[in-house]
């Protein structure tokens, strides 16, 4: 069995059983789970709703019991310019605080 397969079953059960179509609440059975991409370090998978059709994306960052489970969101891969780093050179030098002091100043 190659790495990327190792839990992926306990993985989809943990769909199954705990996830729902978000547009119609539909259940999701085994068959309409698949892995679409897995690095090592995060999976994401699709679960299509048996009744609607609709696809959802979910994320995987961790092993069971899945504290990190989300629906997939997008992110920014836009490259860090020598400017961020310096003005969050400049920020860091300055700020005081804890991680959840840092976030809070980050997101406002
Ligand atoms: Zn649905």
């Amino acid at each position: 069995m190659p790495a990327f397969d190792q839990g992926t079953g306990d993985l989809i059960a943990f769909i199954v059983r705990r996830m729902a179509c978000d547009h119609c609440g539909e259940s999701y059975h085994d068959h309409d789970v698949k892995v679409t991409q897995d690095d090592g370090i995060q999976r994401t998978l699709t679960a299509t709703c048996p009744v609607c059709g609709q696809a959802q994306q979910i994320t995987a960052y961790d092993q069971p019991p899945y504290y990190q489970l989300h629906p997939a969101v997008r992110v920014n891969v836009t490259p860090i310019t020598e400017a961020e780093v310096a003005a969050w050179r400049r920020f860091l030098t300055s700020f005081h605080g804890d991680m959840w002091d840092l976030l809070a100043a980050v997101t406002g």
